[in-house]
């Protein structure tokens, strides 16, 4: 049996798994993220008990994607210090010695939805998650779209709703992002509790179908997905996806007409994979490694 590492980083922790080349994932291993220097040796040793054809990474980041720069395959900004500036692909090159495909956190997860869940019949969707933080994973024509750096749709600039309670936001770059309005953090500072303790407030849910309905119209109008799934922490809340549905055809207002968007339920969809479509689109990505590698 041919096999394929796949590995979802996180913050939090590190998902490594290995995969077959129809989508099963038949050993799967979930450790924390400390430093490198403790949680780079138990991936590789992982990985190495298989005989795995490549690897993919959806990584978070932000990370460099370019293949032409220096640096490339490196995680670059994060606030976990540790792992500022390191070298996470040809790290993985030179101690597993197979090619490795990587890409964001949230392209992968769009990709997995594309090769395994509920976007297979498209070729132009988004994936965007809702949870620590917001991000925007974007397929274009079946490929994850990179631009010059990666697109950053968490941070696209929202009108604020002018009876919002909290005056700032909680990013420290941008005073009206939506992961500054929106994310789980952004509910926690605007309420004063988490937000799986306040699915009993209509008004919070209002205000964040407002701010998600917003982007999603944006993301409508400016990248025309065939379809948009969406998943996270923050989705979780029962009902929130049929209301930031509505928000956002709201907000659209007509303006864009399609056969697609007259059945609102197919178009705006929740996560299909129960949670696995990071780690599926990473396998995804080694098996694209594959099949480019010489
Ligand atoms: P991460 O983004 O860190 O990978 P998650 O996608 O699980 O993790 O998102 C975590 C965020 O989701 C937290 O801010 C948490 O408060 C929020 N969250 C978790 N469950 C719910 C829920 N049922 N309703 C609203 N928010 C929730
Ligand atoms: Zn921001």
């Amino acid at each position: 049996m041919d096999y394929y590492g796949a590995l979802e980083t996180g913050g939090t922790k590190m998902v490594c798994a290995i995969g077959d080349d129809q989508g099963h994932i038949v050993q799967q291993m979930t450790i924390p993220t400390t430093t490198p220097a403790e949680t780079m040796p138990a991936m590789i040793a992982f990985f190495r008990e298989y005989r795995i054809r490549t690897l993919g990474i959806g990584s978070f980041g932000p990370v460099d994607l370019n293949p032409a720069s220096p640096t490339y395959g490196f995680i670059t900004d994060t606030p976990k210090l540790a792992w500022q500036n390191f070298p996470l692909v040809p790290e993985f090159q030179n101690t597993l010695s197979v090619p490795v495909g990587l890409d964001t956190d949230v392209n992968a997860a769009a990709l997995g939805e594309a090769a395994w869940g509920c976007t297979r019949d498209v070729s132009n969707s988004i994936y965007i998650t809702v949870g620590t933080g917001i991000g925007v994973g974007i397929l274009v024509e079946g490929k994850p779209y990179h631009g010059m750096i990666h697109p950053e749709g968490g941070h696209i600039l929202l009108h604020r709703h002018p009876d919002d309670p909290m005056e700032d936001s909680c990013c420290p770059f941008h005073r009206h992002c939506l992961e500054g309005l929106a994310s789980g953090p952004a509910l926690e500072k605007r309420w004063g509790r988490k937000g799986e303790e306040l699915s009993q407030i209509p008004r919070v849910w209002e205000l964040e179908a407002y701010y998600l309905g917003q982007a999603v119209a944006t993301y409508m109008m400016l990248l025309s997905p065939e379809r948009i799934v969406m998943g996270g922490g923050v989705m979780r809340q029962p009902g929130l996806l049929a209301m930031v549905r509505e928000a956002s055809l709201r907000q659209v207002n007509g303006y864009l007409r399609s056969p697609r968007l007259a059945d609102p339920d197919s178009y705006l969809v929740g996560a299909s994979l129960q949670g696995r479509q990071g780690i599926l689109g990473a396998l995804r990505l080694a098996q694209e490694a594959f099949k480019t590698s010489p």
